[in-house]
């Protein structure tokens, strides 16, 4: 019998963003300052989004799946042929075939049949709901202006048109706690989006919560809380099946300046940290599975692209290992030989695999 092994190379993203800023948007939601987040103050023109489609493109040099991204605002808020104006040039250079696909953020209830109708014929490939909770309370408290049902109607519309639809989740927003997170993450499940965004709240100066925060009506999460809550979201979406295709906001100028950002979770490696917060508990349950409490040495190997992640920063994992287990060493070793995002740790001469499916609670 012959067996044939076949390789399939996964070609890298290139997204091409075009920054809409709040443009569009019928709302003011309590924690949005998209000026601040977008680092845009102005209108785009259709002129524009051609002109930064020609100029990315004439930038790249390797193969990769190239998106042109409307990111900012409620895209599909705008009058019809508004939207239509700024689209034309990316789906001109999609039916060329010099990209792959066209991406665009909106609000739920911005979704209709009409509108995906329009949206179909612009050949948008994909659609991301800023969709934030599906807790009512939350949602309410946050005037986002709509309501679960909302979100669920936006996503079966989307899907019968064959639109990739991902959603955009805040966790820390005025209202909620863990179980409505849960709550959050069980409903969102059940609708089977094709990937998930998650952010948690921070407070932007020039909005309600940045108000809210300076009364002493809202508490954002710390930074510890937000990564452990990240972590919980990354880890029962991804056995769902569910891609989480990233966890925290773009970093940028304006966020990273320090004047924009008045309290809550930012962090520019904020992904990074989740990451990390994973690894950790994988080591912590096998620890706690193995009863090590009183062993001295641990050896662990890891991919060395995951070096820092295992460190976590500052070295904050192996230190809180040793406190926390009265563990003596542990010996980290990168080794191409181990899968991402897996470990092998070695004890008492045996060998054993860790992996994120192992982690029980979070
Ligand atoms: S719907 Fe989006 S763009 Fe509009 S105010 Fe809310 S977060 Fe901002």
């Amino acid at each position: 019998m012959v067996v044939f092994v076949i390789f399939r190379s996964v070609m890298k993203h290139y997204i091409i963003p075009v920054f809409i800023p709040h443009l569009g948007c019928p709302h003011q939601c309590i924690f949005c300052n998209q000026n601040k987040i977008t680092g845009r103050q102005t209108p785009v023109t259709a002129e524009q989004v051609a002109a930064i489609i020609e100029e990315r493109l004439a930038a790249i040099t390797q193969n990769r799946r190239i998106e042109v991204a409307f990111y900012g605002g409620s895209f599909t808020a705008l009058p019809e042929d508004i939207q239509n104006e700024l689209l034309t040039p990316a789906t001109q250079a999609l039916r060329s075939g010099r990209i792959h696909a066209i991406r665009l953020s909106t609000r739920p209830d911005c979704i209709t049949g009409p509108i995906v109708d329009n949206l179909t014929k612009q050949e948008v490939n994909i659609v991301e709901l800023g969709v934030q909770s599906l807790d009512d309370n939350v949602l309410g408290r946050s005037a986002r202006g709509h309501n679960s049902q909302a979100v669920a109607d936006a996503v079966r519309l989307l899907k019968m048109a064959g639109i990739s639809c991902g959603l955009q989740l805040m966790p820390g927003l005025p209202g909620e706690d863990w179980l409505s997170l849960i709550g959050t993450v069980r409903q969102a499940i059940l609708l089977k989006p094709d990937f998930v965004r998650i952010y948690p709240a921070v407070v932007i100066t020039g909005t309600v919560l940045a108000e809210l925060y300076s009364r002493g009506d809202y508490c954002p999460l710390s930074l510890a809380q937000a990564v452990a809550r990240s972590a919980y979201m990354k880890l029962v979406f991804e056995r769902q099946g569910i891609a989480v295709i990233r966890t925290g906001l773009q970093a940028s100028e304006e966020l990273d300046s320090g004047e924009n950002v008045l309290a809550g979770p930012y962090h520019p490696a904020f992904g990074e940290l989740v990451d990390s917060h994973i690894f950790y508990l994988m080591m912590t349950t096998f620890i706690e599975q193995a009863a090590l409490h009183h062993t001295t040495c641990l050896f662990i190997r890891h991919h060395p692209q995951d070096c820092s992640k295992v460190r976590g920063q500052h070295n904050i994992n192996l230190s809180r290992l040793k406190h926390r287990y009265s563990l003596l060493t542990v010996n980290l070793h990168a080794d191409s030989a181990v899968t991402r995002s897996s470990l092998v740790l070695e004890y008492q001469g045996s060998r054993y695999i860790l992996n994120k499916n192992m982690i029980k609670s979070i």
